[in-house]
């Protein structure tokens, strides 16, 4: 079984979607992923926005605007009347729903549902084009299997069990449809994993399912050494390892949701990064080896806050640091960076939603200082013990930039450097002129 996950930008017309039906054509057993239609889950949070604010005028217009948009896609995507019809009903039905809530109370629990829409659109019309085209596939409901639990992290032994039951239904069928992103919570409501999870969905899925590849269909050819949205003259990476993998999309590679790779980690499940643009492109291959250079791509990411706990006691007599993480634990607040001194300790979280809180708690230990507005640029490769010369590289090529936090020996795969965010463009531009060797085998 091989898992096929088809971007946002990969869906975003009727053209786009019938390459992708093309792209899909082999008998090979295979789970098919997609996304919402590019710019459909930004037009539903729009939605969603004012919908809570009870600006229902506004919020009927966006929806009519979208609606419009679908009733387009749906005239250029099929060539069968009855096939239109059913396509017209479907999106008609969808969009009452949203339009529903304009009339009703709306909280959280709405706003998840109504971000659930993108995907169940996408995939239902992908379905109905298979169907037009006499391809035989089945549409899997993402909501029968994937969950998450009270902490929001994926129940892989629900989903795996679930997905199964599923798929057992069909023993006959080659090609399965579902969708990404969407999933149940603790309670059994619709919910989400979050923006960008339609990646994450492919590798709990191919996990689940045992799958003997993932696939991360999108509109550039794999993972670039440097944010392509940002700097010039970026370049794909041949190979990574998981844990490279691992670190970029964490720190800020919006190529793959944060936490998509640990999942084909764990089943050690080969990750291809494909271009729907460019089908024929290498693009990038993740497994569980390292190859290539010492220093391999670059990436940032923003809305850091650091904070730093000054202290005239001694700092790191033991214990100190587990009384300052607690605090962070009690408000399920995760540590990015962290450095220390004899004298103080930096760290950053990027998460501030309980940070007047945390820095209360925290100034019972010493002073405290807050630094919003920074960004983590991580570099990644493979810096171990003894290959010397990266840091001197990296260091060289930041050296007009003021450097807040350095962190590195965390892991053989990772320097991180804490910078303010109004330096970020210049920092990834010095770095891309200053680190790389493309001795990796990529393509120009
Ligand atoms: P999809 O809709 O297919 O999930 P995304 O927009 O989420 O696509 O991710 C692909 C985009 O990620 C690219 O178009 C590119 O602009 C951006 N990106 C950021 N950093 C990188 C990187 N290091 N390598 C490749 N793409 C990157
Ligand atoms: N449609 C969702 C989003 O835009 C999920 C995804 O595309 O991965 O965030
Ligand atoms: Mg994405």
């Amino acid at each position: 079984m091989k898992i096929l996950k088809f971007g946002g930008t990969s869906v975003g017309s009727a053209e786009r979607m019938r390459a992708v039906a093309s792209l899909i054509q082999s008998d090979e057993p295979k789970i098919v992923v997609l996304s919402a239609m590019s710019g459909t889950t930004n037009a539903l949070v729009q939605i969603a926005e004012k919908l809570y604010q009870n600006n229902n005028q506004e919020a009927k217009a966006l929806i009519d605007a979208l609606l419009n948009k679908y009733k387009q896609v749906v005239e250029d995507f099929y060539t069968s009347a009855d096939i239109k019809k059913k396509a017209h009903e479907l999106i008609n039905n969808h969009f009452e729903f949203i339009r529903s809530f304009t009339l009703d109370l709306f909280t959280i629990h709405e706003e998840r549902a109504v971000l659930a829409q993108g995907e169940l659109l996408s995939t239902a019309l992908f379905q109905f084009y298979l169907e037009e085209q006499g391809i035989s596939s089945v549409l899997l409901p993402a909501l029968n299997f994937m969950k998450i639990d009270e902490n929001e992290e994926p129940d892989a032994e629900y989903i795996a069990k679930n997905l199964q039951v599923e798929l057992a239904k069909y023993p006959d069928t080659n090609l399965f449809i579902t969708q990404g992103y969407i999933c149940r919570n603790a309670f059994g409501e619709i919910d989400n994993l979050k923006r960008g999870g339609s990646d994450y969905s492919a590798s709990l899925i191919g996990a689940a399912a045992d799958a003997s590849e993932i696939q991360i269909w999108t509109d550039i050819d794999g993972m670039h050494n440097n944010d392509p949205r940002i700097v010039k003259n970026t370049y794909p990476i041949a190979e990574l390892s998981f844990d490279e993998a691992a670190e970029l999309a964490y720190f800020g590679a919006k190529i793959l949701h944060p936490s998509s790779v640990l999942p084909a980690k764990q089943k050690n499940i080969p990750v291809k990064l494909l271009n729907t643009m460019e089908p024929e492109a290498k693009g990038t291959i993740i497994t569980s080896e390292s190859k290539g250079g010492s220093i391999k791509a670059v990436a940032a990411k923003d809305d850091i806050t650091a904070i730093k706990i000054k202290s005239g006691r001694m700092l790191l007599a033991y214990g100190f640091l587990r009384s300052v993480f607690e605090v962070f634990e009690r408000y399920k607040t995760p540590i990015d960076m962290i450095t220390t001194s004899e004298v103080a300790v930096s760290l950053t979280i990027d998460n501030a939603k309980f940070l007047n809180k945390i820095v209360t708690e925290l100034k019972e230990f010493g002073q405290v200082e807050v630094d919003t507005d920074q960004s983590i640029i991580c570099v990644v490769g493979d810096f171990i013990a003894e290959r010397s010369g990266s840091g001197l590289k990296i260091f060289e090529a930041l050296k007009a930039i003021p450097l807040r936090m350095i962190s590195y020996g965390g892991s053989k795969n990772n320097i991180s450097l804490l910078i303010n965010t109004s330096d970020k463009v210049e920092a990834l531009t010095r770095l891309n002129d200053g680190i790389f060797e493309r001795n990796n085998g990529e393509q120009a």
